[in-house]
């Protein structure tokens, strides 16, 4: 099975994608996590992006579809895979078509602007696993710490609140077409994010027939 996540950034598509990922038993890529792991790197990728991302600006397309093509290239795809932040323009979406790769569900979690800014001041991850917690909706059962690694929770520097702005920005000019694209496919699946994480679990697993 060949998913991906759509939605606005801190709608939920890192934690859901987790999620179904677990249950299905197939890999999660997320392009941001990629990303952040190349900086952490100091590679040239890394080098390149890290610009692009501390303003809340979209990669150049073509770095990150070589980054995917390579990353669906490698054995633990072979029974499928979660793209969670990929595509986010359309041309990263027809990219993914070219590669003749098929998909068989895009869920869509939709969340309001408003909704978006304050889940994202409470946004916390770890910078060793990348795990993400938030402080209301899932906190870490260890206070302040990861719960898998141990190390202190951060706020990542592009969920600051002047960046979360540009972020929503850019994701309605480049990233929300991608709705109508999916929905034109027919495998379109819209999913309300609630203020329960349990409830917009509950409807991925419904959307998703799991
Ligand atoms: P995320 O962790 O998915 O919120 O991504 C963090 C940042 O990485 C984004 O704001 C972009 O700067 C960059 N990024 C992640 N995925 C993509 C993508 N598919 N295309 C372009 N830029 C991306």
């Amino acid at each position: 099975m060949n998913l991906i996540f759509l939605g606005a950034p801190g709608a939920g598509k890192g934690t859901h994608s987790a999620l179904v990922s677990k249950h299905l038993n197939i890999p999660t890529i997320s392009t941001g996590d990629l990303l952040r792991a190349a900086i952490k790197e100091g590679s040239a990728l890394g080098k390149e992006a890290e610009g692009y991302m501390k303003r809340g600006d979209l990669v150049p397309d073509q770095l990150v579809i070589d980054l995917m093509r390579e990353r669906i290239a490698k054995s633990d795809c072979k029974d499928g895979f979660i793209l969670d932040g990929f595509p986010r323009t359309v041309a990263q979406a027809q990219a993914l078509e070219d590669l003749g790769i098929g998909i068989d569900a895009v869920v869509n979690i939709d969340v309001e602007d408003e909704q978006i800014v304050k889940r994202m001041s409470g946004r916390r991850v770890c910078n060793g696993c990348a795990a993400t917690y938030h402080t209301i909706y899932k906190p870490s059962r260890t206070g302040e710490a990861c719960e898998n690694c141990g190390l202190t929770l951060v706020i990542r520097e592009d969920d600051k609140p002047e960046t979360v702005s540009a972020r929503l920005q850019v994701y309605h000019e480049k990233t929300a077409p991608l709705i109508a694209y999916y929905e034109a496919k027919g495998n379109l699946q819209t999913v309300r994010g609630r203020e329960e994480l349990e409830e917009t679990t509950k409807a991925v697993f419904e959307a998703l027939s799991l």
